[in-house]
């Protein structure tokens, strides 16, 4: 290349001749101007110059590329335009591009970076966030912590205050109670118990002292609510200057006002929301909470009530049961000299050992029969006559109505007779009773019975008595043992003798004269009698004409007889008499007292009622839920029974019986038992509850009868306890055998009674239910409890004798050894059948 000057260079490399100046004086080539000339030395050394300059730039880039590059284009052009004057002109164009190039990845991770950076700020400032709020909150638990154990703290304080006081306060009551007792002023004594019951029920002062708030305030006034809004309270408008004592501001409460709740047998839940000064709402809460439901009105019992009453920080007190009544029963308290009384024996033994038969010997030669008919009667008890003294007997043999009896708080039994069979020796039940009597702290005369029989071996029996404990007297023990015949009667003397030697030894003792005490041994309903009851008087005399209170029931003594339906007029200690002119039936077990006058006597029954109705309800309505919350859960199979019986006593010793047969896997329900036949809504009961009934010498009525069929219900008919419980017992643990039971199969009602003189008494009958067959069993039944079984003498219609007599027909029917058949009376035809059982 030519020389060239420094503004044609320019040109070249399309540069402004200013530039390339500096670049040259830069590269250190000294030039003079923009005419000067360039050698090509020089143009080389300023090439080499800018690659050094570059090469630099390059050094500093990270990815050894520029991050950025710029490219710009210049294009010149001419343009020729035609003007309307026919003369061309030239138009100079200069096109400028310019754009710019930069590297994406570099981009990106700028981007990345940047982002990067962000989060890591978030992430720092999140984290300062939460270590504040952690913090804080680690502030605030410890603080509420301090402030919950200060709390309790004060309410312990305040409580044992409250205990304190309410102690205090029971015993000015108490003497206050001696004092009104002194002076003897009844009608202000009964007033008095009533406003006590309610001095209680209110609210107490919240038993807080000086010391124990924070702020020195002796009294609370509000309650455990937080108060709600108030309004500013304005200055008294009262004339005087108005001293503000600063200590009662509107502090916050520093302790709850604990409360001593009394809770008598059963309460209403808006009646303990009073006596808690809480809303009924609340104690509804709280009831929830404990899993049961409850409405404002509903009676709770005292075991809810003493929970919720705990629960919502108060004290439960538990009423003492009945001060009015507690208050009438002492002031009728029994008079008179106490004097020796004959013993009450209750014959205890394993099945079929013979205690009835034992029972029935010692009544049939002992008790002297009476005028109706030559026969004693069942009353539950009878009194023999000995020379040397006279013994009282209860008769429902078996521990279960004794225990029963027991439960009821009823102690009546002086001595056990314990009737070991001499072929049979100690079995389960034998030795239960020996248990019961030991509980009981009765002293127990041993029996062995059926020494008549040739296996009877009355040493084992001894041996095998000893080894539990029980040892004869001639042995250095204290038990006197006689061996005896049910069947020939051999030794019964001797046991009498006994009994009464046993009886001296405990030297009992009671008030000869006086209002009489007792106890109902049994009771029922007899058709043109009423309700009857058994009563043993245990002290004082009880006589005809006289108010008595037996448990929830009174009346007039209308009549008494004795176990041999003799009337009789009156009746000292130990003596089973049956009552008639009860108001309604007591249960066995019930205390029976004789008041002065027949206000008193209804005032209590009414009292008594009242407290079992609503105890009642209040269990039923907590068993309900209790049912369906455990069956949900458990799992646990369950027998449920509903139980009819003749007699209470029956029903009493069935009840607590089949309930002591639950196990853990199987429990057993007695949803009810009651006295009297098996009626329509006993029937619906049970299958609404899946029940089967236990008919204890009890049969269902016609529409009943129409019930079963419907449901299907299972009902059992027995006419031995231990029967029921063994059949229960077996469909429990499996052993459900093919089993020889009575199934009714036919039932016919007495319409007319004849005399035969070839068959006796004849009942003219109409068979209302399945069939009566000629050679079948039968039983008698009057009011739907059976009266007499045995089998047909005679089985007629018109004047042939036939073998079977259907539904919808009349016929005659005479009953073997039986003339008693009345009008409205039924005979029911059984049959012994083989079958599969269930239950
Ligand atoms: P319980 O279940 O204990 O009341 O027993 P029972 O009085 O019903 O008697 C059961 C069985 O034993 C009956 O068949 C009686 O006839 C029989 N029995 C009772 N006592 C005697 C006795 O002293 N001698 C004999 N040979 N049999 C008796």
């Amino acid at each position: 290349m030519s020389d060239v000057t420094v503004a044609q260079f320019a040109e070249v490399l399309k540069v402004p001749v200013e530039r390339l100046l500096v670049q040259l004086d830069e590269a250190g080539i000294s030039v003079s101007g923009a005419d000067a000339v360039i050698s090509d030395d020089a143009k080389m050394e300023l090439l080499t110059h800018l690659r050094k300059s570059h090469g630099h730039a390059e050094e500093n880039s990270t990815g050894g590329a520029p991050k950025k590059i710029t490219l710009k284009r210049r294009t010149q052009s001419e343009i020729r335009l035609a003007s309307n004057q026919g003369r061309a002109r030239t138009v100079n164009v200069e096109i400028r591009r310019k754009r710019t190039y930069v590297k994406r990845d570099e981009l990106e991770k700028e981007a990345r970076q940047q982002q990067e950076e962000v989060d890591r700020k978030r992430r720092e400032e999140e984290e300062s966030r939460l270590e504040k709020e952690r913090l804080e909150r680690a502030e605030q638990e410890r603080v509420e912590q301090e402030r919950r154990e200060r709390e309790l703290r004060e309410q312990e304080a305040a409580r044992l205050k409250a205990e304190e006081e309410a102690k205090a306060a029971e015993e000015a009551r108490r003497q206050k109670e001696a004092r009104k007792r002194e002076t003897g002023e009844r009608e202000r004594a009964t007033e008095d118990i009533r406003s006590w019951t309610k001095v209680a029920a209110e609210p107490e002062r919240a038993p807080v002292d000086d010391k124990s708030t924070r702020y020195g305030r002796q009294e609370l006034h509000v309650t455990s609510d937080i108060s709600g809004r108030r309004k500013k309270k304005r200055p008294a408008r009262r004339g005087g200057a108005v001293t503000v004592d600063s200590r009662h501001g509107f502090e916050r409460p520093t302790a709850p006002v604990i409360r001593a709740v009394e809770i008598p047998e059963s309460i209403k839940v808006s009646e303990l929301a009073q006596r808690m000064a809480v809303k009924g709402g609340e104690v509804i809460k709280v009831l929830m909470k404990l899993g049961t439901m409850a409405t404002i009105n509903q009676v709770i019992d005292q075991d809810t009530a003493t929970l919720v009453v705990e629960e919502m920080g108060h004290t439960p007190k538990a009423a003492q049961s009945g001060g009015l009544e507690a208050e009438i029963l002492a002031s009728v308290g029994v008079a008179g000299d106490l004097r020796p009384r004959p013993p009450v024996v209750t014959i205890m033994g394993h099945v079929d050992h013979g205690k009835t038969s034992l029972l029935d010997f010692i009544r049939s030669t002992k008790v002297a029969a009476g005028e109706a008919g030559g026969i004693t009667q069942h009353i539950g008890a009878y009194r023999i006559e000995t020379p040397n003294g006279q013994i009282a007997f209860l008769d429902t043999p078996g521990h279960e109505a004794f225990t029963a009896m027991r439960a009821r708080g009823a102690k009546v039994t002086d001595i056990v007779v314990l009737v070991v069979a001499a072929d049979d020796g100690v079995k389960p039940q034998t030795e239960e009773a020996i248990q019961h009597a030991r509980a009981a702290g009765v002293p127990i005369v041993v029996a062995i019975n059926k020494i008549d029989k040739s296996d009877a071996d009355p040493e084992r029996v001894r041996n095998e008595l000893v080894q539990r404990g029980v040892v004869p007297e001639e042995w250095g023990g204290e038990t006197l043992f006689v061996n005896v015949s049910a069947r020939t009667g051999a030794g019964v003397d001797k046991l009498l003798e006994s009994l009464l030697l046993q009886a001296e030894l405990l030297d009992l003792k009671a008030p000869g004269e006086g209002p009489a005490t007792g106890v109902v041994i049994e009771s029922g309903l007899e058709k043109g009698r009423g309700a009857v009851a058994t009563v043993l008087v245990t002290g004082g005399r009880l006589r005809q004409g006289d108010v008595l209170l037996a448990g929830q029931e009174y009346g007039r003594v209308r009549v008494m007889y004795d176990a041999a339906a003799n009337p009789v007029k009156e009746a000292g200690a130990s003596t089973p008499v049956v009552v008639l002119g009860l108001s309604g039936i007591p249960a066995a077990g019930d205390d029976a007292v004789v008041l002065p006058d027949e206000r008193q006597a209804r005032e209590l029954s009414d009292l008594r009622k009242a407290r079992t109705r609503d105890t009642k309800l209040a269990q039923q309505q907590s068993a309900k839920l209790e049912d369906v919350f455990s069956q949900l859960q458990s799992g646990v199979k369950s027998v449920q029974l509903l139980i009819k019986a003749d007699v209470h006593g029956s029903a009493e010793a069935l009840r607590d019986a089949l309930a002591k047969l639950a196990t853990s896997e199987i429990q057993v329900k007695v949803i009810g038992s009651s006295v009297g036949g098996i009626t329509e809504s006993d029937v619906n009961l049970a299958a609404a509850s899946g029940a089967t009934i236990i008919g204890f010498n009890v049969r269902a009525d016609g529409a009943a009868r129409d019930a079963i069929k419907a449901t299907g219900v299972d009902v059992r008919y027995y006419s031995i306890i231990y029967q029921a419980i063994d059949d229960v017992r077996s469909a429990m643990t499996g052993m459900l055998a093919p089993e020889i039971r009575d199934q009714i199969v036919g039932l016919a009602e007495v319409r007319d009674v004849f005399r035969s003189p070839k068959f006796g008494s004849v009942a003219g009958c109409l068979v209302v239910d399945g069939y009566v067959k000629r050679s079948n069993p039968v039983r008698v039944l009057r009011d739907h409890v059976v009266i007499f079984e045995g089998e047909l003498d005679s089985l007629r219609r018109f004047k042939d004798d036939v073998s079977e007599v259907r539904a919808g027909t009349e016929c005659g029917i005479g009953v073997r050894n039986y003339s008693d058949v009345k009008v409205g009376d039924q005979i029911e035809c059984f049959e012994r059948v083989q079958v599969a059982r269930s239950l």
